[in-house]
């Protein structure tokens, strides 16, 4: 089987980026804009962080709209688009249970929208989608051919239900129209631009180990995730754009943790003084969660770089600087 080439150069391109002041959308942004393309950035700041566009607005080739993608896109015109990545959903569970429907709408029309643009451009299109899509796994790990367990009235419905929705939608404006369409299935991120007060464990976990506070560990935290380095997932995120199958890969990293080895381990690489106490389990918290990498590791020499320890320390540096 062929290789995904990688470019070395990406000068002439341009990216549009929805979600742009996001912590992953934010990190591709500036990887792209390394690679010499023109980015376009849209965010209309409902969960992404100023001071995110700030810095990329430090390239000369960074463009930037503020605006909410579901009710209307910017005026692209005359505008040559290469590339639309689809990255605007919150997607911590704190973020479902305040804005579940602004979810709801921005992976629906909002994803509709950016495929149209897709459509009109003769861009290629990229979904940013989810691991949330197989839903409290009954296989393990997970590989993309298996179909999910979702509750579709949980607290987590929002984001998971819409995420599969717009992952059928790609596929339906690949089918129909022949959009030339990704799919990434984004596995537990971490890395420095998220926002210390993100809900998810990891900024949770470090925030409290630099102040000194008790970790919180929901449920006896036997429940495991596997934590991809934010400039792994931007590598796998852009190996699949320049691979040319439209169906989904799974990306991220497969080293996998309990929560509760998750805090022990954190506690010690920060060397704090910090203790663990015991909360209760969010409804419908997946149990086990793993990506299985073997599709993109067949198309790519993919393989993570950032070890956790590595990661934690990077991440708790930016901490230290934005708190
Ligand atoms: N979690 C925890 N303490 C926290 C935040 C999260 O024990 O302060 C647990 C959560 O219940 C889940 C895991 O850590 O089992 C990962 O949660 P996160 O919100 O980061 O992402 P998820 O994978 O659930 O979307």
């Amino acid at each position: 089987m062929n290789k995904v080439v990688l470019p070395i150069s990406m000068e002439g391109k341009t990216v549009l980026v929805a979600g742009a002041a996001g912590f992953v959308p934010s990190t591709l942004c500036e990887f792209y804009l390394n690679l010499g393309a023109h980015v376009i950035g849209i965010d209309n700041f409902i969960t992404g962080s100023r001071s995110n566009i700030d810095l990329l607005s430090s390239y000369k080739n960074f463009e930037f709209h503020q605006h909410n993608i579901y009710e209307r896109l910017p005026n692209f015109k005359d505008q040559k688009i290469d590339y639309i990545l689809s990255m605007a959903s919150p997607a911590s569970p704190i973020d479902f249970a305040i804005i579940p429907v602004e979810i709801m709408r921005v992976n629906s029309e909002g994803t509709l929208k950016l495929l149209e643009l897709a459509k009109e451009k003769n861009a290629r299109f990229l979904e940013a989608s989810t691991s949330e899509v197989y839903g409290d796994p009954e296989i393990h790990p997970q590989k993309e051919d298996y179909v999910g367990h979702v509750n579709c009235i949980g607290p987590r419905s929002c984001y998971d239900e819409s995420k599969r929705f717009a992952e059928a939608l790609t596929m339906s404006f690949h089918h129909k129209y022949n959009v030339d369409t990704r799919i990434v299935r984004i596995f537990n991120t971490y890395g420095p631009r998220m926002r210390p007060n993100d809900g998810r464990v990891i900024p949770n976990f470090i925030t409290q180990a630099m102040k000194g506070e008790d970790l919180t560990v929901y449920g006896d935290g036997s429940q495991t995730r596997s934590f991809c380095f934010s400039t792994d997932l931007v590598q796998a995120i852009h190996t699949v754009l320049m691979s040319n199958d439209p169906t989904p890969f799974n990306c991220g990293n497969p080293d996998e943790y309990t929560v509760k080895q998750t805090a022990e381990l954190i506690i010690k690489i920060l060397g704090s003084t910090s203790k663990i106490v015991y909360l209760p389990l969010p409804k419908d918290d997946p149990k086990r969660r793993r990506p299985d990498l073997g599709k993109l590791q067949r198309v790519s020499d993919y393989a993570p770089q950032v070890g956790f320890e590595e990661g934690i320390r990077q991440t708790a540096e930016y901490f230290k600087s934005s708190l």
